[in-house]
C-alpha cells in the first residue's frame, strides 16, 4: 500500500499529513523533505535567529517523536525529482529510486526571486530563504560594517531592522516610489520609511540597481541606475518569491503563478493536493486569485487539504493574516486591502500606535496595525463575519468594535 506522500516538509506539508492523520486517515503517510533539518520555522530566521535571540533548535516545529507517534515517516534530504502520474510514483534523489504514491500532496512552497544584473553571481550577494542561508547570513554579518539591502518588502526590511540593531550601516535599495508598495497602504509605507530612518537605516526609493562589482570574484559595491555607488561588505537582495512549482508543471498540473487548488486543495488531479506558498487559489476575501505567501496560509490551506485527504469536508475560507516585526514595532494585517476604495486610521502615527482600516466598496476588506493586537483581533471577527464598522466608527477610538461582533439579546430575555 503506497498511501499519501507529502513533498516538502515545512509549514503547508507537516500541517497537510498531521491533519491527515488525525481525521482518520489510516494509511501510511511519508513526508518528504529536501532539506537536512527536523522542518523549522522561517519566520525567526530574518529577526530572532539574525539576533541570536534564538538558537537553531528552537526553530524546530516538530521534532521526531512527535512524527513517530502520529505514524508519519520522516525522509529527510530526499528531493523528488519528477511525478508521474499515471504510475502514481515519484521518482527521488536521481538515482532511479522511486516511491509510490495513492494520494499526493505538494508542499514545495517558494525559493527567492534571483538578481540577473551584471556581478549578480559574485560571492557576497545573498539571499534569505532556509536555515542554510540564515546561518551563512549571519556568519557573514559578522565580518560586515556596510550591508547593501536590494528591496523594500518583508524579508530586505526584517534583516535591514535587524542588521541596524546589530550595529551595521545599512542601505537598502527600492525600485518603487515607496516600501512594501504591493502589500501595505501608503500611510503603513510611510510609518516604516521614518522608523528606518530613525534606526539609521538610509533608504533610497525609486532606485534600481545597475550593477554589482568586486574585486577576485567577491562583491564590494553596487552601482544604482542613477551612477551612485554604494560600497557594500555584504548584499542582501530580498525581491520577492516564487513559486516552487516546476515539478507540478512539468506533471502538467494546472499552474498559473503558483500549483492551481480550489478550496479543499485539490489541483487538476483529482489525488494530487497542494497548498501554501507553491499554490494559487480563488480567495473570497481578496474576489480574486491569490498565491499568499505566509504561515496561516500555508497551515489553513493544508489543513483543508488534509481533511479532504482523509475523506472529510472542511474548506479553506480563512481570512488571510500575516505579521511582520521590525525594531520595536509589530505589524500586523488582516485580510487582503487590493483594490480599496477608502480607508480610516485609527490612532496616530506619532504614537507609534494605529490601524489602518480598507473598504472595497463600503465593506471592510482589511486592517494593518502597527501595536494594536486587539485591533487585529476583532478585525479578524469582522471581516470573518462580513461586518463592517463605518469609516467614521472605525476611526473613533471611543469607539468599541465589541457593539458590533456581541449579539443584542432580545428585551424579553
Ligand atoms: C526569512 C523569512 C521570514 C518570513 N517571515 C514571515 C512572517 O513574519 N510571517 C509570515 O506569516 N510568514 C513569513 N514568512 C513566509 C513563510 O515562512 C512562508 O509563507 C511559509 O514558510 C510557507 O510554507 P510552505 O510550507 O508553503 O513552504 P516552505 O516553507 O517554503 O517549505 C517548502 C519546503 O519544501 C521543500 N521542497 C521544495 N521542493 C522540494 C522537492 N522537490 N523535494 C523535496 N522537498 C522540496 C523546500 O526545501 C522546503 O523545505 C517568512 C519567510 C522567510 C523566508
Amino acid at each position: 500500500m503506497s498511501g499519501l506522500v507529502v513533498i516538502g516538509a515545512s509549514y503547508a506539508g507537516v500541517q497537510a499529513a498531521l491533519t491527515a492523520r488525525e481525521s482518520g486517515y489510516a494509511g501510511r503517510i511519508t513526508l518528504i523533505a529536501d532539506e537536512h533539518l527536523l522542518p523549522y520555522q522561517r519566520p525567526p530566521l530574518s529577526k530572532d535567529f539574525l539576533l541570536d535571540k534564538v538558537t537553531q533548535d528552537g526553530l524546530v516545529l516538530r521534532d521526531e517523536a512527535f512524527f513517530k507517534l502520529k505514524q508519519i515517516d520522516l525522509m529527510l534530504e530526499t528531493r523528488v525529482h519528477a511525478i508521474d502520474r499515471h504510475a502514481r510514483r515519484l521518482s527521488i534523489n536521481g538515482n532511479n529510486t522511486t516511491l509510490g504514491f495513492d494520494k499526493l500532496f505538494i508542499g514545495t512552497g517558494s525559493h527567492a526571486r534571483h538578481l540577473t544584473v551584471p556581478g549578480a553571481k559574485l560571492d557576497g550577494v545573498c539571499y534569505l530563504r532556509s536555515i542554510r542561508d540564515a546561518l551563512d547570513l549571519k556568519q557573514r554579518l559578522q565580518g560586515a560594517a556596510e550591508i547593501v539591502v536590494i528591496g523594500g518588502g518583508f524579508i530586505g526590511l526584517e534583516v535591514a531592522a535587524s542588521a541596524s540593531k546589530l550595529g551595521k550601516k545599512v542601505t537598502l535599495i527600492e525600485s518603487a516610489s515607496r516600501l512594501l508598495e504591493r502589500a501595505v497602504s501608503p500611510f503603513v509605507s510611510q510609518y516604516l520609511l521614518d522608523l528606518h530612518t530613525r534606526h539609521g537605516v538610509d533608504i533610497r526609493l525609486n532606485q534600481s540597481i545597475a550593477s554589482i562589482g568586486g574585486e577576485n570574484g567577491k562583491a564590494s559595491f553596487v552601482t544604482t541606475t542613477d551612477g551612485t555607488r554604494l560600497t557594500a561588505d555584504l548584499i542582501l537582495v530580498g525581491i520577492g518569491g516564487v513559486p516552487s512549482d516546476q515539478l507540478a508543471r512539468d506533471a502538467q498540473l494546472a499552474c498559473t503563478n503558483g500549483i492551481v487548488v480550489d478550496d479543499h486543495g485539490i489541483t487538476s488531479d483529482p489525488d494530487i493536493y497542494a497548498a501554501g506558498d507553491c499554490a494559487n487559489h480563488y480567495n473570497a476575501h481578496a474576489g480574486d486569485w491569490v498565491r499568499l505567501e505566509s504561515v496561516q496560509n500555508a497551515q489553513d490551506q493544508a489543513k483543508a487539504a488534509g481533511l479532504a485527504i482523509a475523506g472529510k469536508t472542511g474548506p479553506y475560507d480563512s481570512v488571510p493574516r500575516f505579521w511582520s516585526d521590525q525594531y520595536d514595532a509589530k505589524l500586523q494585517t488582516v485580510g487582503i486591502s487590493r483594490n480599496f476604495n477608502r480607508h480610516a486610521v485609527r490612532g496616530s502615527r506619532e504614537s507609534g500606535q494605529f490601524s489602518v482600516f480598507y473598504y472595497r466598496q463600503d465593506k471592510l476588506c482589511a486592517v494593518d496595525s502597527i501595536n494594536r493586537a486587539g485591533d487585529q483581533m476583532a478585525a479578524r471577527r469582522l471581516i470573518g463575519g462580513g461586518m463592517s464598522p463605518t469609516p467614521e466608527q472605525a476611526a473613533d477610538l471611543s469607539f468599541d468594535f465589541k457593539s458590533l461582533l456581541t449579539p443584542v439579546k432580545a428585551a424579553s430575555d
